[in-house]
């Protein structure tokens, strides 16, 4: 299992799986979300990701069509 959290901790998750498929993707979108030259990204089933904390504090919006990015609100 993983654990992850945002910065300020208010967004806690738990992994249930192992990550598939991490990558460095430098397409525009990773870059201006993680304001860096790239981002690490990678694959878990929707099951496997669990929110401990902070989804009150979390919007998403539809960043290209197949893929909703989340933030705090
Ligand atoms: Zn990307």
């Amino acid at each position: 299992m993983y654990t992850g959290h945002c910065l300020c901790n208010t967004v806690q998750f738990e992994i249930h799986e192992g990550i598939r498929n991490i990558v460095c993707c430098h397409c525009s979108l990773c870059r201006r979300a993680q304001g860096s030259v790239f981002a690490t990204n990678g694959i878990v089933k929707a099951e496997a990701f669990k929110l401990i904390a902070g989804e009150d504090n979390l919007t998403g919006y539809a960043s290209s069509p197949s893929q909703t990015r989340m933030v705090l609100s």
